[in-house]
């Protein structure tokens, strides 16, 4: 077993045969895939992992010898840290740092637990709105929410990429803003 304490917490981004990106795992784990022949690295992350017989460098992306068939997750699963993360923790009303959910036709009217109506949005616009739809107070989304798209967000979810991904996953598809 590999003795992996120089990156302990990070992952490792893990590629089918054909490249395409599949998912991200322990570094230990990728390791495991490494040395049992089952993956090939095809880039390093930082230090060098030991085991009783091997010395290889950390894993940061590794690419599986076999194809293998995986059925498609069309959906990001809705949470809370997934919302900020494609909000990029602003309020959608004004541009504020947000730290509440808010549901943009309200909840106790009928509205959806749904990524078309969930938005990251401040304590103080979210207790102003209360139980109002934006239009009753004449206010308007900075964009109108929808359910993230992308071999990014499918892969990551609310996870940041190591940026040693990048070639690997097309990043400029979240959208989520630069402050
Ligand atoms: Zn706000």
């Amino acid at each position: 077993m590999p003795d992996i304490r120089p990156t302990a917490g990070s992952g490792a981004l893990v590629l089918n045969a054909t490249y395409e990106p599949l998912c991200v795992v322990s570094v230990r784990r990728a390791a495991i895939l490494v040395l049992s022949a089952k993956a090939v690295c095809v880039a390093d992350g930082e230090g060098i992992l030991h085991s009783a017989r091997n010395a290889l460098p950390v894993p940061s992306v590794v690419r599986l010898t076999r194809y293998v068939r995986v059925p498609y997750r069309a959906h990001v699963g809705l949470s809370r840290r997934a919302i900020f993360a494609r909000d990029g923790w602003r309020c959608a009303y004004c541009r504020g740092p947000a730290e509440t959910i808010d549901h943009v036709f309200p909840r106790s009217r009928g509205g959806r637990h749904a990524w078309e109506n969930v938005v990251a949005a401040c304590a103080r616009c979210n207790h102003t709105k209360g139980d109002k739809t934006p239009a009753e107070l004449g206010w308007r989304l900075h964009h109108l929410p929808a359910a993230p798209k992308g071999n990014a967000w499918r892969v990551l979810g609310h996870r940041a990429p190591d940026p040693r991904w990048a070639d690997w996953l097309d990043l400029r598809e979240p959208e989520v803003e630069a402050a």
